[in-house]
Order: C-alpha cells, then sequence, then structure tokens
C-alpha cells in the first residue's frame, strides 16, 4: 500500500470538505474518521449557514456558500437565506446593536421590526418582543453537509478509513512522516488534523488550552406551524464568544461553569419539517434529557408554540471553540508538514468548507493563511 500525499485525522465537515477537495487537486488522500462521518458536531448541529458577524471570518464564510452552492452529492442549497430575527424584550439595546452591526456588515441588511411589523414578519413570535432581521441564515438538515462533502471525497478518489482513529502523528527530524493507528506507523507527505476538538490532543507541542469545548444541547421538535425565520435570542453571540476568558497571563480559557440559565440562549432552525432548537454552551457534558425541558422553556418566551411541543428528541455535542473565536488554519508552526484545520466553535458549518479550501491550497502550494486565522498564531 503506498504512502496517501496527505492523511486526515477528522471526518466532520472540516476533514470531509478538505479531503475532497485535496482530491480533486489531484492529490492521494486517506481520512481517518475513528466513528462515522459526522459523528461529531458535524451531524448533530443546528443546521444553519449563516454569517458569521465578525470581519476577520467574512470571506471564509463566502467561499463556504460558494463551494456550497455546487457541492451536489446530494446536498441541496437553499438558494436565497430564509433570514435571521435576533429577538429581546430590551429595546434599546437591541437597536443601538442593529444600527452597529448596519454600519459594520452592510450585507445583511439589518433591518428593525417592531408590533405589527414583527408580527407580520413572523406570526409565532411572543408578545412584547422587539427584534432586527439580518438577511442570513440558510437551513440544512445538520449532516446533510458533511455527509456531501463525504461522498464527494470519495467520488475524487479518497480513502476513508471509517472506524479507524489516529493515535499519534508520527515526526521525525521535526517533519511530520505519517500517522500511527492501532495497525502501527501509517506513512504520508503531510498530515491534516482536523479532529474537531480532539485535534489538541494529537497535535504535538499544542497545549490542550487552545481549544476550549463548550457542549451544546440541541432538542429537536416538530411544529405544526414551524417559524419561516432563523430564530435567536439576543445575546447568543457574546454567549458564544464569551464562554471563554483568556486569561491575562496567557491564552487559558476557563470556560465558566454555573447553572443552565446563565449558559444557555434561545435558537431555532427548522430545516426539512424538523425544527432544532438550542442551546446550551456549557463546560461538562450535560444530560441532554435533562437539559431539553429548560432549552424549550427559555424558548417559549420567544416562541410561545415550544411551551405545547408534546414530544422531542435531544442530543449534546461537542463545539471545537478556541480560544479567539476564530479557526485554528494550516500550518502547526513548528512541525514541518502537520496542518491544523480545527477551532470553529459555533459556526463550524458555515465557515468548514472555506477553511477547508485555504488548508488545502497551504498543503498543495504553501498557500497564506491570513493571519488573524493562522494555526500558528498560537
Ligand atoms: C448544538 C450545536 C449547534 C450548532 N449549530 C451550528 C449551526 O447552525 N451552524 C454552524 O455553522 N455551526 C453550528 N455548530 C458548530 C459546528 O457544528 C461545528 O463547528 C463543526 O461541526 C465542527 O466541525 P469539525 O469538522 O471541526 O469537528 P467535528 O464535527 O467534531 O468532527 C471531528 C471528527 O473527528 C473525529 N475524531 C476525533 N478524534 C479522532 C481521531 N483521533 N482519529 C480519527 N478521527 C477522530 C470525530 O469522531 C469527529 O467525527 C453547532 C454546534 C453545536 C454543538
Amino acid at each position: 500500500m503506498s504512502a496517501p500525499d496527505v492523511a486526515i485525522a477528522g471526518g466532520g465537515i472540516v476533514g470531509a470538505a478538505l479531503a475532497a477537495l485535496l482530491a480533486e487537486a489531484g492529490a492521494s488522500v486517506r481520512l481517518y474518521e475513528r466513528e462515522a462521518i459526522a459523528a461529531g458536531a458535524s451531524g448533530r448541529n443546528s443546521g444553519v449557514l449563516q454569517h458569521p458577524l465578525d470581519e476577520a471570518l467574512v470571506a471564509v464564510h463566502e467561499r463556504s456558500l460558494a463551494l456550497y452552492e455546487t457541492l451536489g452529492h446530494g446536498f441541496a442549497h437553499p438558494a436565497e437565506p430564509v433570514g435571521a430575527l435576533v429577538l429581546s424584550d430590551d429595546p434599546e439595546p437591541l437597536r443601538r446593536e442593529c444600527g452597529e452591526l448596519a454600519a459594520r456588515f452592510p450585507e445583511v441588511a439589518p433591518e428593525w421590526l417592531e408590533g405589527a411589523a414583527l408580527l407580520a414578519a413572523e406570526p409565532g413570535v411572543g408578545e412584547g418582543l422587539y427584534a432586527y432581521r439580518l438577511e442570513t441564515g440558510r437551513p440544512v438538515p445538520p449532516a446533510s453537509a458533511t455527509q456531501a462533502w463525504a461522498e464527494r471525497a470519495r467520488a475524487a478518489g479518497a480513502e476513508l478509513r471509517i472506524g479507524e482513529a489516529v493515535e499519534a502523528v508520527e515526526v521525525q527530524d521535526g517533519r511530520a512522516t505519517g500517522v500511527r493507528t492501532a495497525a502501527g506507523a501509517e506513512p504520508a507527505g503531510a498530515v491534516a488534523l482536523a479532529a474537531g476538538p480532539w485535534t489538541t490532543r494529537l497535535a504535538r507541542k499544542m497545549p490542550d488550552t487552545f481549544l476550549a469545548p463548550t457542549w451544546g444541547v440541541n432538542v429537536e421538535v416538530r411544529l405544526p406551524e414551524p417559524p419561516r425565520h432563523v430564530l435567536e435570542q439576543a445575546g447568543i453571540d457574546g454567549l458564544t464568544k464569551g464562554s471563554i476568558r483568556v486569561s491575562p497571563s496567557g491564552r487559558t480559557p476557563a470556560t465558566e461553569p454555573g447553572p443552565l440559565g446563565r449558559c444557555s440562549a434561545f435558537s431555532i432552525v427548522t430545516a426539512g419539517g424538523v425544527s432544532a432548537v438550542g442551546s446550551t454552551f456549557l463546560p461538562d457534558e450535560p444530560d441532554p434529557d435533562l437539559a431539553a425541558p429548560q432549552v424549550l422553556e427559555r424558548g417559549a418566551r420567544y416562541l410561545p408554540a415550544l411551551g405545547r411541543v408534546g414530544t422531542f428528541a435531544a442530543r449534546a455535542c461537542l463545539r471545537p471553540q478556541s480560544y479567539d473565536s476564530r479557526p485554528l488554519l494550516g500550518p502547526h508552526g513548528s512541525i514541518e508538514g502537520l496542518h491544523l484545520a480545527t477551532g470553529h466553535g459555533a459556526w463550524g458549518i458555515s465557515l468548514g468548507p472555506g477553511s477547508a479550501e485555504l488548508v488545502a491550497a497551504a498543503i498543495l502550494e504553501g498557500g497564506e493563511i491570513p493571519p488573524e486565522l493562522a494555526a500558528s498564531r498560537v
């Protein structure tokens, strides 16, 4: 068996897209996935392709949307966004936020909605709420993007080794020479780590504090009249970013444990008749069945129909949250031939393909990674 040009650890959205893009560019690729394609957050997310509202990430998001448009392999790309409504019962901070976003991200066309205009846009929302609408949000079934990228990688000749874990990266004289699995050392020309929150375990000389995974609980419900928009409680963005504190002495994230109330915010995304209600941002693994009623109760303030839900399915998974909420991409920094592709936190489905494209170019052509996304910044 000849050594592949690139060995990839992880079959989530990032690893699967990377395998497809590398193989289509002519590289021989072997992807190792210890469990199943989309076994982690890439199969258990809320399923919305959404603008990241971070200047450093806009280009990666736009490339991701362009790549999704032509993804094929069973992926149904929503041509138009359904819009995201950010809701609050406190109008003044919300109105300020709306104005700030209009100045920073005119492409999402923030629009203020209250009273009859809000009810016309979204008839099911609770009383006494205010909102702004963003022109973003393409709902997709949670695992569909990753499954399609994996199919596309296979079609381009990539070898997908499902059920095989990478135990370590093999390094000789400061250079990655392959991976170690249960079968022994398996040489490769280069190694890419796309193992989501588990990446730092495999990345040598990288403290695991650079990723501070947060647990998200998603509750799946079927509503007779699901909302037209993606709905989000105001402040969810701060919660995703604020769940990690950077200590003054270094980049040590300290996720704050605490009651669910302080570590959760409402969101709902509907794709294919199923609504995913989220979510929590917890440092420790929650019991999804215990957390689910609280998630629905919080949601009922914003969408009263959630108070009448009879049955639901709940699931928890880890977000690969980086210390600064931006991806860690490209050359490792101190080991030649070792590349990282992780750290997408709450927005990996919206950013993963664009990130994979940057990492593929870095591996094949020495392409530059924007400094604010470069793994070497850690
Ligand atoms: C509740 C929730 C809702 C979300 N909603 C959205 C959303 O609506 N939109 C959005 O854009 N993003 C969303 N996200 C974020 C998004 O799901 C993640 O950022 C993204 O899926 C991460 O992809 P990944 O490929 O980096 O990692 P993962 O999906 O974690 O994939 C890593 C893979 O590596 C495998 N693996 C681990 N260790 C090894 C090893 N040693 N060897 C081989 N394989 C290994 C794992 O089994 C796993 O399959 C959400 C996340 C959560 C938790």
